[in-house]
């Protein structure tokens, strides 16, 4: 079964990772930017961007695997000393090849900081017309949810993924335009609940699209292969699980 994961953060893995992910079925990832700390100033951001776009395709490349990137302000990454700039430097590096969406962006807290830069991000896949990936938070995840599908709609986004969808936040994510992101990974959804979301909302396969969220933590390394060969094992119908597990993205992101 061919797999895409559709969000992760590959600059914080291993190529000996990859080589074992590429043997497991996993053709092509989204890489999504993400700083583990708050960084001081923007150009940090600039930076990491650039070894996003410039470094990490070919790393991958060599294994197999097509690699893909989000840019974009994480809300756990908006810097001490932001410099509007930075939403200039979006915007152009967003035309370079490989990069597929605005990602990760979101809300985390809901601040009136973090929605100034979300709705900064969103007037800018507005006005391209380009995808985002959008991170829904662990905490008061249906309430800054639901702000996050208002700023969509103000902005009329439609095309992207809301992501890290659990049973607390689905009711938004089915009524928005957008995809539905599942993420399989300590923290978020165990396989057995991933199942259970597919099960009970069978009717929105064409728009579930499955990830790892695989970054610096410590993490269940290989959860979206399995999660697809539990949905093998299952016997699931074989073109759901070729949706959710790679058309769906290829689809969207236009990999
Ligand atoms: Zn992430």
């Amino acid at each position: 079964m061919k797999i895409i994961d559709s969000h992760m953060h590959t600059i914080f893995r291993p190529t000996k990772f990859f080589e074992i992910y590429r043997l497991m079925g996993v053709e092509a990832v989204i890489s999504v930017a993400f700083y583990p700390i708050k960084p001081k100033f923007s150009e940090t951001l600039e930076d990491l961007f650039r070894w996003m776009i410039e470094r990490e395709p070919n790393r991958l490349a060599k294994i197999g695997i097509s690699g893909f990137c989000g840019i974009g302000i994480h809300p756990r990454s908006i810097p001490g000393s932001l410099n509007p700039k930075i939403y200039e430097i979006i915007e152009e590096l967003i035309y370079r090849p490989n990069v597929v969406c605005l990602g990760e962006i979101g809300l985390e807290k809901g601040t009136q900081e973090e929605i100034e830069v979300l709705s900064r991000q969103l007037a800018i896949a507005d006005q391209n017309n380009f995808p985002v990936i959008l991170h829904t938070p662990g905490k008061n995840k249906h309430e800054i949810t639901k702000k996050i599908v208002e700023l969509l709609e103000s902005f009329k986004i439609e095309r992207g993924v809301l992501d890290h969808i659990s049973p607390e936040n689905i009711d938004l994510a089915i009524n928005s335009n957008l995809l539905i992101g599942l993420t399989v990974q300590l923290g978020k959804l165990t396989v057995e609940k991933l199942l259970k979301i597919i099960r009970e909302y069978k009717d929105s396969w064409e728009r579930f699209v499955l990830n790892s969220d695989l970054g610096i933590d410590i993490a269940e390394k290989y959860s979206v292969p399995i999660a697809v060969q539990r949905m093998v094992q299952e016997k699931m119908d074989i073109k759901l699980i070729e949706r959710i597990s790679f058309l769906n993205a290829k689809n969207l992101f236009g990999l």
